[in-house]
């Protein structure tokens, strides 16, 4: 804990306990993060602006990796010469642990640069994670985005 007390709302509350890891849902969307969940929203916002980067920049980035991704209709495809994509479609549905109305299909994107051995994975609730709560998931949780990450590999 640092040297101040954090202050999260209720509502946070009850989003952080939904993303925990449990028994149905191994890793959650917190891993092994151990910090508070306005603890890591913060720190992300932090990062992204560190990189000169939005959270809608990524999405819109994200979203436009996935569209090409799709084009290969689960088969592996080069996008702008420099990444080897696949997109594979799991069955259902899931919600987002805001508890926004509506369900995300289990699309997953698995990204790799021709040019380095930078791998970054992710899904369409990954996306709307980071677009509507700037949300890049705990350290340990296998979706997890790092924000140099993305700059690193989706940026240059
Ligand atoms: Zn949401």
């Amino acid at each position: 804990m640092g040297k101040y007390p954090v202050y999260q709302s209720p509502d946070l509350d009850q989003v952080e306990a939904r993303m925990r890891p449990s028994p149905d849902f191994r890793h959650g969307y917190l891993g092994r993060d151990q910090r508070r969940l306005i603890q890591i929203l913060t720190a992300g916002e932090a990062r992204v602006r560190a990189l000169g980067l939005s959270h809608e920049a990524i999405a819109d980035r994200l979203d436009q990796l996935t569209l090409g991704a799709q084009s290969g209709y689960g088969e592996t495809v080069l996008l702008e010469q420099k990444y080897i994509v696949t997109a594979t479609v799991a069955r259902g549905k899931i919600p987002c642990p805001w508890d926004h109305p509506g369900l995300y299909r289990k699309t997953h994107i698995d990204l790799r640069r021709t040019d380095s051995d930078d791998r970054l994975v992710w899904t369409d609730l990954s996306i709307h994670l980071i677009r509507e709560h700037g949300f890049y998931q705990g350290e340990g949780s296998p979706y997890r985005l790092d924000p140099e990450a993305i700059h690193r590999v989706l940026f240059r």
